[in-house]
């Protein structure tokens, strides 16, 4: 028999006592629920971009493929750059509409208080 060592929890991360080399987890419902959850992250999901169902390889993976997260972000980053030049293009001009809007959101606050 080996000698008692330290050993921390692999899913919760408290520290246990045990004769066992290769045990890793503190309990049988700590190793269960490591599994289930790494499991559970790599479940099949919608790809964000064609909205095809595929299995991840990675916990954080959104794309089917490498195409599909390319054209994504390129079409994401358009959009929000999009948003921003409107944004600029509303707040340089003295645009009635956004002159309309800064009063109203003025009156709403005065009134409120
Ligand atoms: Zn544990
Ligand atoms: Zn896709």
């Amino acid at each position: 028999m080996g000698s008692i060592e330290t050993h921390y929890c692999r899913n919760c991360g408290k520290e246990f006592l045990t004769r066992d080399k290769n045990l890793e987890f503190c309990n049988l419902g700590c190793k269960q629920k490591y599994f289930e959850t790494t499991e559970d992250r790599l479940r099949e999901r919608t790809c964000l971009h064609c909205e095809k169902v595929f299995k991840p390889k990675y916990v954080h993976q959104k794309y089917c493929c490498i195409e599909c997260s390319y054209m994504h972000q390129k079409v994401y980053r358009e959009m929000a750059k999009n948003i921003i030049m409107k944004r600029r293009q509303i707040n340089e001009s003295n645009n009635p509409k956004y002159l309309e809007w800064k009063n109203e959101i003025f009156q709403r606050t005065n009134t409120q208080s």
